[in-house]
């Protein structure tokens, strides 16, 4: 789960909109008028240049602090590194930009397959956003954020749950989140939430922060939403970063000075908004200085998850 930037105006939003391309918010009105008038999604009308949402995608990558929205993943990012410079025109491959409310279609979830697979007990308290899509926020940068490929197209595509009521012609975002009572996370502004508000990190397992409540069940869909818990190549690196991280928190407290001074600008480091899965090795660095011996037994099951690959290793702790 990303940082949120809940202090993100719409007219700083617009203003970073502008600067990345301009005359892009004229362009984008124009459509979503058209829109209006037809109440169904207008696009470029070119399939070519649809993707008229890509041209601002690194607004979102740089808000984002060059991490997936969902996932927490690390992605490119130009002009910085030894390769840097290298990736003009090649940072921006592995990010899509998402529509947080699907502009047409808005299709059910869970479907029985994933309530099965995942053993899901709330499925009824589940409505399916708007019928026919969100045709008014198509071309709204309010409706955007950067995920990587798998998080887009692999599980978030044309989805959109919510606990409350879907409201398909309300064009502000803002009136939206109080309405519908979304159940997938976005990081920006008044019109979105801090999603480290309802999900907190237990090692490298994602879990709800709360055991009841809207914020139970919204930490408890995006878990399962996106397999937050178990897709094995996220359990790797979260239990790859805890395991450096250990080390260092160790040193911090007990090494020598120089070792001290070592882990001091590695724990800096690791809190700043670019670096990965901050979620999950923030939460570490907390549980190590409040609970050791619990920090030393998830420790302990990082360790065997890298050697084996076994999930099953977490089984005390999901
Ligand atoms: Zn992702």
């Amino acid at each position: 789960m990303i940082h949120h930037e809940p202090s993100l105006t719409r007219t700083q939003l617009r203003k970073r909109v502008d600067e990345e391309k301009s005359g892009w918010l004229a362009r984008a009105q124009a459509l979503t008028d058209a829109s209006i008038q037809a109440r169904k999604f207008v696009g470029t009308g070119s399939k070519k240049k649809d993707g008229v949402w890509s041209e601002i995608k690194r607004v979102f990558m740089s808000l984002q602090g060059h991490k997936c929205a969902y996932c927490e993943k690390r992605m490119p990012e130009r002009g910085k590194g030894r390769d840097g410079d290298r990736l003009e025109g090649k940072d921006k491959n592995e990010y899509d930009i998402e529509h947080y409310r699907p502009k047409n279609a808005v299709k059910a979830w869970p479907s029985r397959a994933i309530i099965k697979e995942r053993g899901i007990t709330y499925a009824d308290e589940i409505r399916r956003g708007a019928d026919g899509g969100y045709y008014l926020l198509g071309h709204d940068p309010r409706n955007y954020v950067a995920s990587c490929k798998t998080c887009n197209s692999a599980y978030k595509g044309n989805y959109f749950p919510i606990a409350g009521q879907a409201a398909r012609d309300e064009p502000d975002p803002k009136r939206l989140r109080k309405t519908e009572q979304p159940l997938l996370p976005l990081p920006f502004g008044s019109w979105g939430e801090d999603p480290t508000s309802f999900i907190r990190f237990l090692g490298p397992l994602p879990i709800p922060r709360f055991k009841t409540g809207h914020r139970h069940l919204r930490a408890a869909v995006t878990i399962d939403f996106f397999e937050l818990d178990t897709r094995a190549d996220l359990l790797f690196l979260r239990s790859m970063m805890i395991l450096l991280l250990w080390e260092q928190l160790e040193n911090a407290v007990s090494g020598t000075p120089a070792k001290k001074a070592t882990a001091a600008t590695f724990l800096a480091a690791l809190s700043k908004t670019t670096s990965p899965h901050t979620a999950c090795t923030l939460a570490f660095a907390s549980l190590h200085a409040t609970e050791h011996a619990t920090a030393d037994s998830l420790r302990s099951a990082c360790h065997a998850y890298v050697a084996s690959a076994d999930p099953s290793v977490f089984g005390a702790w999901g």
